[in-house]
């Protein structure tokens, strides 16, 4: 099997094994608050609600599939990374896992920062208010469009990622007369996915200027070197999906090493370092994430201790978690249409979407859970595998699960933990149109991005 490393999803632990799945749930009705939004439960009619809204009314008002995502969840997710890093550190919301406008507002609400990857992703958070200052702009290769429309609005940050980069928003900062602030991305040699890290051989990917051979030390020199620049740090992202925080020590090991030798070097000490993102959620009930208190205290001990021993100032620390605040706050809701036993293998169930608005299955062999969430059911159950609709036999949502054996077409089942990169991953293949984000809070719900139509699909088609 053969997959390209992808900063948006693990490859290695989301995989089990050929044939194995686990033994079905003690009771199918249940609702694991760890997979499940914050404000998910059961009425006394055994129907799913989210926000006090209940889920058959949500299919009725916006239709299936859906993308359904609990706003008080995701403030209250944004809130507990921006208290548990403090006045100290900087939390920077990755956009890439999924953006809107109004996600930009309530981040901004809440006092996180924004990361950027793209003039799109850069609009958005434009058109909905943030602040340029506080938002810090990614990529391995941002056009120079991108780069100097981004210099025009005052961005807090840009983090270079190759030498080519160094000089070209140089020459456009210094066009513009402004001095543009950015960071050094590196590739300290430490792929993290999930609950291991291999610290060997993982220089070998497209993003950050590797640490190995003095590459990152000869990036800094020419970029202390460039007035259009002003140098605030050095930035590390080791991965996705990651529960160990080994990795990250390792990687912070490496930073700090090199502003030790950045201050050798050059008398400066670089007033920032970033960690990146990556931190893990729970997509099934087998997994254990961590707390962001757990995780911002880890890593303030992780750098202090290795500046003590560098003889350097701490420096200011931000991180940039996208999954771990978006992903559990939404789950897709599906309608189920086709129903196929295959005798001695499992029972295929097919939903009205599919790899179209969630790939990450195909894509990384990712692991959900499903649960029916119209009604309950004593049935006993039956093991399933929820596909699309699309023209693809890999056209699966959940690989392996377990659903009530009376479970019927006109049914409502819905797959938790869908927040971060399925709608934003999301296509349009076999012309399917992409489902609405709707967003529920206080018993209400409104629609944050509206489902695609068909006219949508014509417009871009000019015959
Ligand atoms: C993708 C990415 C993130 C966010 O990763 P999550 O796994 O969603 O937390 C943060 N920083 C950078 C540079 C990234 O590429």
């Amino acid at each position: 099997m053969s997959r390209s490393a992808h900063p948006a999803g693990p490859r290695h632990a989301d995989v089990l094994p050929e044939g194995h799945y686990s033994a079905p749930p003690a009771d199918l009705n249940a609702l694991d608050s760890k997979v499940w939004a914050q404000t998910v439960s059961r009425n006394a009619d055994g129907v799913v609600t989210v926000g006090g809204v209940d889920v058959k009314q949500l299919a009725e008002e916006f239709g299936t599939p859906a993308y359904v995502m609990d706003e008080t969840d995701f403030r209250e997710r944004a809130r507990a990374w921006r208290t548990a890093f403090g006045t100290d550190a900087d939390v920077f919301y990755a956009g890439k896992a999924f953006l809107s406008r109004a996600v930009v507002r309530w981040l901004n609400e809440e006092g996180l920062n924004l990361d950027v990857c793209s003039g799109g992703e850069l609009a958005t958070a434009l058109s909905a208010g943030m602040p340029a200052d506080r938002i810090a702009f990614h990529g391995n290769n941002k056009s120079t469009t991108e780069i100097r429309r981004a210099v025009e609005a005052g961005i807090g940050r840009i983090v270079l990622d190759s030498f080519q980069e160094i000089v070209r928003v140089a020459h456009i900062a210094q066009e513009l007369g402004v001095r543009q602030r950015v960071q050094i991305r590196v590739t300290v040699g430490v792929e993290a996915h999930t609950h291991e890290f291999i610290a060997t051989a993982h220089e070998d990917q497209k993003f950050g200027i590797p640490l190995a051979g003095g590459q990152a030390a000869e990036a800094v020199r020419r970029a202390l070197q460039l007035d259009g620049l002003e140098l605030i740090g050095i930035h590390s992202h080791i991965g996705s999906q990651i529960f160990d925080m080994s990795g990250f020590e390792v990687a912070a090991h490496r930073v700090v090493g090199l502003l030790k030798d950045i201050r050798d070097e050059h008398g400066v000490e670089l007033p920032e370092i970033d960690l990146g993102g990556g931190l893990g959620i729970a997509y099934t009930s087998g997994d254990d994430p961590r707390e962001p208190y757990e995780i911002a205290k880890a890593l303030t001990e992780i750098v202090t201790r290795e500046c003590e021993t560098a003889e350097l100032r701490t420096p200011r620390i931000s991180v940039e978690p996208g999954r771990a605040i978006v992903g559990p706050t939404a789950f897709t809701l599906y309608e189920v249409g086709t129903i196929k036993p295959l005798d001695g293998l499992r029972t295929y169930v097919s939903v009205d979407g599919g790899m179209s608005d969630n790939i990450r299955t195909a894509l990384y062999e990712a692991e959900y859970s499903v649960a029916l969430v119209s009604r309950t059911s004593d049935a006993e159950p039956m093991l399933v595998r929820v596909v699309g609709k699309h023209c693809e036999s890999g056209d699966i949502v959940v690989k392996d699960a377990f659903l009530p054996a009376d479970l019927a077409p006109g049914d409502l089942i819905a797959v938790p933990a869908t927040g971060a990169y399925c709608r934003s991953m999301a296509s349009n293949y076999n012309h399917v149109l992409r489902p609405p984000v709707v967003a529920v809070g206080d018993g209400e719900a409104r629609v944050i991005v509206r489902r695609e139509t068909e006219e949508d699909l014509l417009r871009l088609d000019v015959g």
